[in-house]
């Protein structure tokens, strides 16, 4: 009884209006329904020529209107198709290169006020074992993870409960933060923090900010709201659309301005969804000229005791997944893309060319499943199911083999290239310039101190091609990069342009 009225008290104090009415305009939210739906309406597929037009328009890094985003959505040509596919790639190349990111999930807690209809962590999900992670167990967590197999990013994600609020988030990252593990020459460490949480008002996410996290993304699952409401219960903190809609506006006024959107596939028609990104990361750039660091975009995956998933009929299939990256790659040019382990490896691998830029690898959702012994996944613990348990040595070794060079480059937020100065690098192809050389730095570092033989094999040729690369095209900086990298060699760690 107590533990009910506790929880009620916790939930009724949330919300805080007047951070979401002083975004508003004439009372509107940046989602007026009727419009996309209008955007969405039947009409004959656009002229070969119109969609050569807004490629173009994508490739010289400009986001898209929504009228265009939706004439990309109509196209029904497979060769065209082909086009847009090979433009979307260009696009990535012409923004990260041929650098991919790696980073692993770590999820702290399954307690959850919120009983989305979706998900496995849901209050009303009898099956699902509770549990919330102790700062030892977190430090353990973090030791395999930094220590055994390499990561230095992770995204730490919460349940919406009193018993991770605020103060257990700023805890656990600091621990994180804290763990150092010696490795080969040196030592592994988790550098950098992106945070998956509930929407939080600003004076919380300011002590985020202070403690210095990377990108805070919160979801909107669906922007259609309708929908909204009919999977997350009325009552329930999560039901109020608009709190989770100006999530990301308050991080940027709380000083976190490096913003993860994302929509889960699944709960609504896909076209619908992509559109509602889109019109999210131009709201965001009109208020604070900053777009979404991260766009995500999960696809409805089964979990225990969730009949939901078998029911809704919006599934998307795998072909209309392909062209809904295709075109988010196109539509919001500058943004990092995140293609989660949700995803079978091949359908991974499919969709990678189309412009992802990040990937997360050797993942384990369930509570404290880094330490267990077993590798197997534990349906009642965790979320959902995953697609690709692939160790993070396999994926980079398939990347390497692929073309391209995994960056476990941190630097961004530690240095101040966030936000507005990081749209302006990635727009300008200068963020490039930095990366390249950071990118090069850490994967040596990681193959020292990480890489079994054969990835080690794979890796080397890339990163050869990569120095010579930064001789040619950069020989200016070329003598100091050249410095950092012996130093590296010689087991220093941590170092960066
Ligand atoms: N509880 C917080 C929230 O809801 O914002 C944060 C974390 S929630 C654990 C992370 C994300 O997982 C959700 O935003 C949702 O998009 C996704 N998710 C939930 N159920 C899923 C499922 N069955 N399959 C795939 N993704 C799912
Ligand atoms: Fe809770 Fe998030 Fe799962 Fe909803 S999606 S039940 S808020 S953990």
């Amino acid at each position: 009884m107590e533990k009910t009225s506790r929880l009620k008290s916790w939930v009724s104090g949330r919300i805080n209006q007047a951070q979401v009415d002083r975004y508003l305009e004439d009372g509107r939210d940046f989602i007026p329904d009727a419009e996309l739906e209008s955007k969405l309406a039947p009409a004959p597929p656009p002229a070969p020529a119109r969609v050569r037009e807004i490629i173009a328009r994508a490739l010289a890094i400009q986001t898209l209107e929504p009228d265009e985003t939706a004439d990309l959505m109509r196209v029904r040509d497979p060769e065209l198709w082909a086009e847009l596919e090979a433009a979307a790639g260009q696009v990535k190349r012409k923004v990260y290169d041929n650098r991919i990111v790696t980073f692993a999930p770590l999820y702290l807690g399954n307690r959850c006020v919120n009983n989305c209809l979706y998900c496995g962590f849901r209050s009303g999900n009898a099956a699902e074992r509770r549990r919330v992670l102790s700062l030892d167990e977190i430090r353990g967590e973090t030791e395999v993870l930094a220590g055994r197999i390499g990561h230095k990013r992770l995204i730490v994600v919460y349940g919406e409960h009193p018993d991770t609020d605020v103060d257990y988030m700023a805890e656990s990252i600091r621990t994180i933060y804290g763990v150092k593990v010696p490795v080969g020459r040196g030592f592994g460490q988790i550098r950098r923090v992106n945070v998956n949480a509930a929407p939080m008002p600003v004076e919380e996410l300011k002590v985020l900010a202070e403690i210095g996290v990377g990108t805070y993304q919160v979801f909107q699952e669906t922007y259609h709201r309708q929908t909204y409401a009919s999977v997350h219960p009325a009552g329930s903190l999560k039901s109020d659309y608009r709190w989770r809609l100006y999530s990301m506006h308050r991080s940027l006024e709380a000083g976190i301005d490096d913003v993860g959107l994302g929509a889960l596939f699944g709960l609504y028609d896909w076209r619908f969804e992509v559109l509602g990104l889109l019109y999210h990361a131009r709201a965001l750039e009109k208020r604070f000229g900053i777009g979404p660091h991260t766009i995500s975009f999960p696809r409805l995956e089964p979990a225990e005791n969730t009949p939901f998933i078998q029911e809704t009929g919006y599934r998307v299939t795998d072909e209309d997944f392909r062209k809904a990256v295709t075109v988010i790659r196109l539509s919001v040019p500058y943004a990092g893309m995140i293609l989660t382990a949700r995803e079978p490896a091949p359908l991974r691998r499919a969709l990678l060319p189309l412009g992802c830029t990040q990937l997360d690898a050797s993942s384990r959702i369930g509570i404290g499943a880094y330490r267990s012994r077993s590798g197997e996944q534990v349906s009642d613990r965790q979320q959902f199911l995953l697609g690709d348990t692939r160790t993070l040595d396999e994926v980079v070794r398939e990347l390497a083999l692929m073309g391209h060079i995994t960056s476990f480059c941190t630097a961004g937020y530690r240095c101040g290239r966030t936000g507005q100065c990081i749209m302006e690098l990635l727009r300008s192809g200068q963020e490039g310039r930095f990366c390249k050389l950071n990118a090069a730095l850490t994967f040596q570092e990681w193959l020292d101190d990480f890489a079994t033989p054969p990835t080690r094999a794979a890796g080397e040729p890339i990163l050869a091609r990569e120095i010579e690369d930064i001789r040619q095209r950069m020989p200016a900086v070329f003598p100091a990069f050249m410095k950092q990298y012996e130093r590296i060699r010689q087991g220093e760690r941590d170092l960066y342009f």
